[in-house]
């Protein structure tokens, strides 16, 4: 009796404990198998180098227990952290965004965040802690400071708006002056300023390069966006945890529209020089004297232009916004990394579209597999038409011009989408005298 009470504790409590340790077993090696898959796409696409705030692994303090890969905010959209014997891995270097939350839940203390690694250095500004920098009225919020996410760009933004505001009332009005501070950007941290100046009542002009609402406004569609609430001049509380790329998006427009913020579009800060009373600054519109200059143009840089002739035309954009945008358009996407390759594959999903993809080399050796297989794909479907070894030589109202292995080819075109990097912003600063250190690796 005795003998088989034991067997019916044993099936009661034994067996619902094994099944529950087969179960976590057979989690985590799929856990680790997605990890190796992601991380050899990485290194394959040469993908492994993040592009600012990231974390590193302590391998001797990690124990494995996957808290950080779940914390991320981009899992499961993206894999960016994984498990690999054992220990956690960077295993998607590349759309690691810097949130940090993998350094919070770390119970050991494994996870610290820098910035660069050892063979490639990132540039990043030398902030002072009122937003100023060695150049005497030239003061920088957001990302482009070092300090990425939407929330800490809404503070620096507001912040930085204060200590100029407050300079501005210390120094009173100048001759020959017109601008209190002139703001590069209309990012998170160009949009706040702008609304701090207009609540300070400052003499301000905020210029774009690109489109209102900065690097969100091209976050791809139906983006989950993970932020903290925060305060906005004029309108108040920012309160969003957690909400779509299109209501952000959305949120900031009505505050443009209600406030009657004025922002120049299409105007790309080209250099700025110290004068006697103040800042000299040169756009692609005009030169302006300003008194400061409050750059918000954070780290994505400035789209790499074909130079072309044509490219100036409305039909070319350096974007996708919406694939719908383009239904029913003859469309060249032009370029080989992974952006290239999903504008093609989104806008060829489109009903009634017509999408060449043209690409300088004859592989594409720097995007990842999945996004390879499904361009192959749909070339092998006839949905896209590749154009490798060509290069775009000019574009008109009704075609572009390429030329390819077979001499000049001319096809109809509605629309060209260049997707051919960025031009980042260290360049452009060091030109300015703006101090800039390289951090190969440390915070
Ligand atoms: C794919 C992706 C996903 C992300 N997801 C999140 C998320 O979920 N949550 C979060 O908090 N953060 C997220 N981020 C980070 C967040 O987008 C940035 O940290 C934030 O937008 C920084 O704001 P900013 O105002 O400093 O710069 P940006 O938003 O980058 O705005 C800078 C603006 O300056 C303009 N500009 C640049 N150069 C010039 C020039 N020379 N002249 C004129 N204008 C210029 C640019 O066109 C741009 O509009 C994500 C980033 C990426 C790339
Ligand atoms: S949270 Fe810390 S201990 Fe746990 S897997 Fe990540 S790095 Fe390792």
């Amino acid at each position: 009796m005795e003998v088989l009470s034991g067997y019916l504790s044993y099936f009661v409590y034994g067996a619902p404990l094994l099944g529950l340790f087969a179960w976590a077993a057979r989690r985590r090696r799929r856990l680790e198998h997605t990890s190796e898959v992601t991380y050899r796409e990485a290194v394959e696409a040469g993908l492994t180098q993040p592009a600012s705030l990231h974390p590193v692994i302590d391998t001797s303090k990690c124990i494995g227990c996957e808290s950080c890969v779940h914390a991320c905010p981009e899992f499961p959209a993206h894999q960016v952290l994984g498990i690999l014997g054992n220990k956690a891995h960077l295993v998607s270097p590349t759309d690691c965004i810097g949130h940090g939350a993998c350094k919070r839940v770390c119970p050991t203390g494994a996870i610290s965040l820098v910035f660069g690694t050892a063979e490639r250095g990132v540039d990043i500004p030398a902030v002072n802690p009122d937003f100023s920098t060695n150049v005497d009225g030239v003061f920088i919020a957001g990302e482009l400071g070092g300090m990425g996410l939407i929330r800490n760009a809404i503070e620096q933004g507001r912040q930085a708006i204060n200590t100029i505001a407050e300079r501005v009332r210390k120094e009173g009005k100048k001759k020959n002056v017109p601008l209190d501070v002139l703001i590069v950007g209309a990012g998170p941290a160009g949009i706040t300023a702008t609304l701090g100046a207009m609540e300070k009542k400052l003499a301000h002009r905020t210029i774009e390069q690109h489109t209102f609402g900065g690097t969100p406004a091209n976050f791809p569609r139906g983006k989950i966006v993970m932020t903290a609430p925060a305060s906005l001049p004029l309108v108040g509380k920012f309160r969003f945890r957690e909400t779509t790329k299109e209501k952000l998006v959305g949120f900031w427009e009505r505050i443009r529209k209600d406030t009657g913020m004025v922002v120049h579009y299409g105007e790309r800060l080209e250099r700025i020089t110290r004068t006697g009373s103040g800042l000299e600054v040169q756009t692609s519109a005009g030169t302006y004297q300003t008194r400061t200059v409050l750059l918000a143009i954070g780290r994505r840089g400035t789209p790499r232009r074909l130079d072309v002739p044509g490219e100036e035309l409305p039909k070319v954009s350096y974007s996708l916004l919406d694939p719908a945008d383009y239904r029913g358009q003859r469309v060249l996407v032009v370029g080989g990394g992974d952006s290239a390759l999903e504008a093609a594959v989104s806008v060829a999903a489109e009903p009634d579209t017509k999408v060449y993809l043209s690409y300088r080399s004859a592989a594409f050796t720097r995007a990842k597999k999945k996004n390879r297989e499904k361009v192959a794909e749909l070339a092998g479907s006839g949905r896209l038409t590749l154009l490798m070894e060509t290069q775009v030589r000019s574009i008109d109202s009704e075609s572009v011009v390429l030329d390819t292995k077979a001499g000049r080819k001319r096809l109809k075109n509605d629309a060209v989408i260049v997707c051919a990097g960025g031009i980042l912003p260290d360049g452009m600063l060091r030109d300015m005298g703006i101090t800039v250190e390289t951090k190969y690796g440390t915070s």
